[in-house]
């Protein structure tokens, strides 16, 4: 039973089927007069990139948003600028770029623009004083095509169901991008759990996945941990679904701990991926990681990972950040002994660390550093302040770090970003290996595990990167052609039903 397609067969897929594109120079939606910008360029015979002049045609209808403030602009007028650079907008953005490229029509593009399914659950709590309370919890699909849908579940004050269906389409590209035979889904809770108690976190989990039980399994959806979730939550989860069942079902999340099936190397996968691909994107620009000086926004799951396994590596870590603030020091930080700060004074931020200077996540941002990798939220470098960022890598640890305009300023000035469906793809590649060793009950060690993982990430990595070269396109455009491609392709191949 096909899903839906467009009418006019989409563009023929093979692994990404570049040749199959409108050509260079043809008449494609979005192209506009040419111009020069200043960007990298990959050389014929190697791998190295280096600055030239290049004619470059603008790619898709990114619209150009967050542009200077007009002159007598209305009220409001930063209201709805805000509004127009939200998450769910820019995915939309960067969906219509990739479209034009691929040529895609429009029932293909509405059929790729809207989410399949989506659960807004009431989510109701006891508090430890007696009190009930109500908080709302959200569960997207965005898109199945290819697979059981795929994503992680947010607590956040500020979830919201713009960005988590935003979440949810980056997810769809991203399995795609590397691909994984998983759709695209996030979900979330607004809530932040820093007031709750343990116990009534457990209740608003086990209430969360209990109003999600129609919608998840290991063959419709599989949820995993994302900003403030982690692998006790998964297990919380994982046991209520279970529960409902009547038998154990490990496979209906990933990022759970070992006890209960979860997979080695999954705790520090999005992290090492990202250390991968920003070997892979310094290796491009010649250079060794034992010369880079790097800051991170985010000290969580994935930021605190990558400053270690970077800081193992030999690359200079001088900032960290987390939401309280950050610390800096240009000769460097040990991200251990930035945890064990944290540990010994029960202080949950690395900006009171002694071993540096305070600074604030602004400041981070604008850093003369080499390499800056976002890894806490959505849409950190914006217009407003992407002038100030001085790295010429950026890796996304993050999703949906970067706002379109931004992009748009990053790619003229020839800065190599490293896009989130790509870098940050380690997590949900390590989160596919662990569904798949749950279904077969049978568990690899953690060296077949990274080692897997660095294959499907630096393929990944080589395809994009061929591709951004042979079209002239940013990484970040090429990686949605690919991702939306083949998605498109495997609406085409299935056709629609009825
Ligand atoms: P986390 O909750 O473990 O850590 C988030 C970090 O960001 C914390 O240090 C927090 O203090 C910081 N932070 C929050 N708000 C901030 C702000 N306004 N300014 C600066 N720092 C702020 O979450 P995580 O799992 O590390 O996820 C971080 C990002 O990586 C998210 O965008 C997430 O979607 C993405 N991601 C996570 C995974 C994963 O496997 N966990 C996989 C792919 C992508």
């Amino acid at each position: 039973m096909g899903e839906a397609a467009g009418d006019r067969p989409c563009v023929p897929w093979g692994i990404i089927a570049a040749g199959a594109l409108p050509g260079r120079g043809m008449n494609r939606p979005g192209s506009g007069p040419e111009r020069t910008s200043r960007r990298w360029q990959r050389g014929r015979r190697g791998r190295r990139w280096s600055t030239v002049k290049v004619d470059r045609r603008p790619v898709g209808a990114t619209p150009g948003i967050l542009d200077e403030r007009p002159a007598g602009a209305a009220p409001g007028y930063e209201e709805l600028l805000r509004e127009r650079t939200s998450a769910w907008n820019a995915a939309l953005a960067q969906l219509e770029a990739a479209a034009d490229v691929l040529g895609l029509d429009q029932g293909m593009r509405d059929l790729l623009a809207t989410p399949k399914r989506v659960l807004t659950v009431a989510v109701p709590v006891r508090r430890d004083d007696g009190r009930l309370e109500v908080f709302e919890g959200y569960r997207v699909h965005h898109n199945v095509t290819r697979g059981p849908a795929k994503g992680g579940i947010r607590y956040h004050p500020m979830v919201s169901l713009d960005e988590v269906k935003a979440l949810a389409m980056w997810m769809t590209w991203k399995c795609a991008v590397v691909g994984i035979p998983f759709g695209g889904a996030k979900g979330g809770v607004v809530v932040d759990p820093a007031t709750l108690s343990m116990v009534e976190l457990e209740r608003l989990t086990r209430r969360f996945a209990a109003e999600l039980l129609p919608i998840i399994g290991p063959e419709k959806d599989i949820p995993a941990p994302d900003v403030n979730t982690d692998d006790q939550i998964m297990a919380w989860f994982m046991d209520t679904y279970s529960v409902n069942q009547g038998y154990s079902v490990p496979g209906v999340v990933t990022g759970k701990p070992l006890a209960i099936g979860g997979s080695e190397g999954r705790g520090g996968a999005t992290s090492l991926g990202v250390m991968y691909s920003l070997f892979m994107a310094l290796k491009e620009r010649g250079r060794q990681p034992s010369e880079v000086s790097v800051a991170i926004q985010g000290f969580g799951k994935v930021g605190a990972g990558v400053a270690t396994f970077l800081h193992d590596a030999g690359c200079n870590v001088v900032a960290v950040s987390d939401v309280r603030g950050g610390v800096y020091n240009r000769r460097g930080l040990n991200p251990q002994a930035l945890g064990k700060h944290r540990r010994a004074t029960g202080s949950s931020t690395v900006a009171t660390f002694p071993g540096g200077d305070r600074i604030s996540n602004e400041e981070l941002l604008a850093l003369h550093v080499d390499v800056l990798i976002p890894a806490a939220l959505e849409g950190v470098i914006r217009a407003d302040n992407v002038d100030a960022v001085q790295a010429d890598v950026i890796v996304e640890g993050a999703n949906g770090p970067t706002t379109p305009a931004a992009d748009k300023v990053l790619d003229d000035r020839g800065c190599l970003v490293v896009p989130d469906v790509l870098a940050n793809a380690g997590g949900v590649t390590v989160s596919y290996f662990e569904w798949v060793q749950d279904i077969q009950a049978y568990f690899w060690s953690e060296d077949e595990v990274n080692h897997r993982m660095r294959q499907v990430m630096e393929r990944a990595y080589g395809q994009v990167a061929d591709l951004a070269e042979e079209r002239r396109l940013s990484m970040r455009q090429a990686a949605q052609v690919i991702g939306v491609g083949r998605v498109a392709e495997a609406h085409r191949t299935r056709g629609l039903f009825p």
